[in-house]
C-alpha cells in the first residue's frame, strides 16, 4: 500500500507504527519481570508443582523452572497486551506514516 506525501507530494512514505513496536517490547520486559517474580515469590509452591507435573526429577529445580516458565508465559502475556495497547495507540493517537523526503508525518 503506497500514499503519497500530503505536504510535498512525494511517493517515498514509509509505514511506522511505533507504538506497537514500543508496547511490544514494553509489555514483553514487563511481563517478564512480572511473571519471573511472580513465580518467584510463589515459587516453592507453584514452582515446585509446576516441576511435579513436568517430571519427578524436578526437585528443588522446580522452583529454577517455575520462575523461567513464570517469566516465559508472563512475557508472552506481556507482549500480546503491549501489542495490542499499541496497535490501539497507533490508531488512536499516533500518526501512521512519514514522509522520507520532508520528514512530515500524517
Ligand atoms: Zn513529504
Amino acid at each position: 500500500m503506497s500514499r503519497s506525501c500530503p505536504r510535498c507530494g512525494s511517493q517515498r512514505v514509509v509505514f511506522c507504527n511505533y507504538g506497537k513496536r514500543i508496547g511490544g517490547y514494553v509489555g514483553t520486559v514487563a511481563g517478564g519481570m512480572t511473571g519471573a517474580a511472580t513465580s518467584t515469590a510463589t515459587g516453592a509452591l507453584a514452582g515446585t508443582r509446576i516441576g511435579m507435573q513436568v517430571g519427578v526429577i524436578a526437585g528443588p529445580g522446580g522452583v529454577g523452572a517455575g520462575a523461567v516458565l513464570g517469566a516465559i508465559t508472563g512475557a508472552f502475556a506481556g507482549c500480546i497486551a503491549g501489542l495490542r495497547l499499541g496497535k490501539l495507540v497507533d490508531d488512536q493517537l499516533l500518526y501512521q506514516h512519514r514522509c522520507q523526503d520532508c520528514h512530515a508525518h500524517f
